[in-house]
């Protein structure tokens, strides 16, 4: 008997009885040495974690159990399916020869997890991302097979989940693309490349600057600077997300610091987060920490972007949220109007600020549908006792429409580009203007202007003390507010 049951636990996973890990892998080494195509779809569900915080373990058992269940029912002679990992299964098929019919497949198995299931009279719905690859062409080994549905799942993931994605070589050479910006950037975060813009916030009624949003920038060596959306995927789902985070944070709290300590008044100082949770424990990490004890906190205002509602529960993300305005920070909902937040989170949430995404704002003058929402949102807000800024303004015409409607606040190259901290700084000390020409001017000339406006201790200073590693701008934004 306990034989037996030895025997059964070698290939099965003891909660679900599935086939496990070990089986499964065995079994596609053995299918491979046929060399006959052979497809695997990789499933991954994305709130297992979720369910487990906020319901029990039982329940994310239970979960575990359906989604076994459901896809036993999709397994045919021929095929197997397992449980590989937590929350990762596995179904493989030796049916296919073409990709197309593969991947009408893996929809299939993926929609019989989409009908809510039932857990102690509550419903709840399985998220899941899926990848699918197939033998020859996605690799020939177990592992390169793997791996290339693994690619192609975390592709899904990041387009939002509950689709399959299949693998193809363009997905490999993106993966290789951002293994090459990780490195780099891990080299760049020790080496300060990594740097801080601000783009006024402008109060509309009389174009007054009330605060800033930082954005980050890198300056690479080879590449010149770069923004976010030339770096930000590649580090997405890995640690390094947070090590750039963290940065981010304690750039922005120096640099309110620094404007307060020289009489400047910056208004708060927003900064993007993607995931606010690190947050809770960074701040009591020592360089934040010690920022927070000077006051950094109340310069500072997070903004998160709608997707966070679609990761978190409201009850765990309205922790989170409390947590952080323990400390002092005010929060912003950012990008509204994408399509992930809806009405419910702006009532439960505690929001400050709600940021109207750019979309909605460009030709709002004579966009009628684009005006009566945003119109109906600033009302709602208005009510609910939220700031709102309205993003990316670049015309006179949208700021005198925005103007009139109510909307307190805006942002836009039509006032100011992000700017560096040198730009930034003469802006607060008057010695700049909105909507002058270098407060204007695309990103990588102002600094060239920013470093010719230093004075020549300033320079000597420069040269001298920093060695050629540093000749590369960034090192002039550090003397700003000095
Ligand atoms: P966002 O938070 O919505 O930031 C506004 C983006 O719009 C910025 O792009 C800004 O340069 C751009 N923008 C501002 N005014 C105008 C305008 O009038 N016209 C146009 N066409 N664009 C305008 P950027 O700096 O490339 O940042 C893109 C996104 O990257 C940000 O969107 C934010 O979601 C993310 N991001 C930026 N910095 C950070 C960061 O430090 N951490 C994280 N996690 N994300 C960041
Ligand atoms: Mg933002
Ligand atoms: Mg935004």
């Amino acid at each position: 008997m306990a034989k037996k049951r030895l025997k059964f636990l070698a290939r099965h996973d003891p909660v679900t009885g599935a086939y496990n890990r070990y089986f499964v892998v065995d079994k596609l080494r053995r299918w491979l040495k046929r060399r006959k195509p052979l497809t695997v779809l990789l499933i991954d569900l994305d709130d297992l974690k979720l369910v487990n915080d906020s319901l029990g373990h039982a329940a994310g058992d239970a979960v575990i159990q359906e989604v076994v269940d459901r896809c036993r029912e999709q397994v045919r002679v021929n095929e197997i399916f397992g449980r590989v990992g937590g929350d990762e299964f596995v179904l493989a098929s030796r049916r296919f020869t073409d990709k197309a019919a593969a991947a009408v497949w893996a929809r299939e198995v993926m929609a019989a997890l989409v009908p809510p299931l039932v857990y102690r009279e509550r419903r709840l719905r399985v998220s899941a991302a899926a990848g699918l690859a197939q033998s020859p062409e996605d690799g020939d080994t177990v592992d390169d097979l793997l791996a290339a549905a693994d690619l192609a799942m975390y592709a899904s993931k990041s387009g939002g989940g509950r689709v399959v994605n299949v693998a193809e070589p363009a997905l490999r050479a993106r993966a290789a693309r951002h293994e090459v910006v990780r490195r780099d950037l891990r080299r760049g975060l020790d080496a300060a490349e990594i740097e801080l813009f601000y783009q006024p916030k402008v109060r509309l009624a009389d174009r007054a600057v009330v605060g800033f949003e930082a954005l980050v920038r890198w300056w690479h060596p080879g590449r010149g600077l770069l923004r976010p959306s030339a770096f930000l995927p590649a580090i997405q789902h890995h640690a390094l997300a947070l090590d750039l985070a963290t940065r981010v944070v304690e750039l922005a709290a120096e640099q309110a610091l620094a404007w307060r300590a020289a009489g400047l008044v910056s208004g708060p100082i927003g900064v993007n987060i993607d995931d606010p949770t690190f947050l809770d424990t960074e701040l009591d990490g020592p360089v934040l920490a010690a920022l927070l004890a000077e006051g950094a906190g109340e310069l500072l205002q997070i903004e998160l972007t709608e997707r966070i509602t679609l990761r978190q529960s409201s009850r765990q993300l309205g922790t989170v949220l409390q947590g952080l305005r323990r400390h002092g920070l005010q929060v912003a909902l950012d990008d509204f109007g994408t399509g992930f937040a809806s009405l419910t989170h702006l009532q439960q949430l505690p929001f400050d600020t709600l940021k109207i995404d750019r979309g909605f704002i460009a030709q709002i003058h004579t966009h009628r549908e684009r005006a009566a929402i945003v119109q109906a949102l600033v009302t709602l807000a208005g009510q609910l006792g939220k700031e709102v800024v309205a993003e990316g303004i670049e015309t006179w015409p949208e700021y005198a429409w925005l103007n009139a409607c109510g909307c307190d606040t805006g942002q836009g190259y039509l006032f100011a580009r992000p700017l560096c901290a040198t730009m930034a700084t003469r802006l607060l000390r008057g010695e700049r203007r909105l909507g002058d020409r270098d407060v204007c001017a695309p990103e990588e000339t102002q600094v060239a202007a920013a470093a010719r406006a230093l004075d020549g201790s300033h320079r000597r200073a420069l040269a001298g003390g920093e060695g050629p590693s540093r000749s590369a701008m960034p090192a002039v934004h550090r003397l700003s507010a000095s």
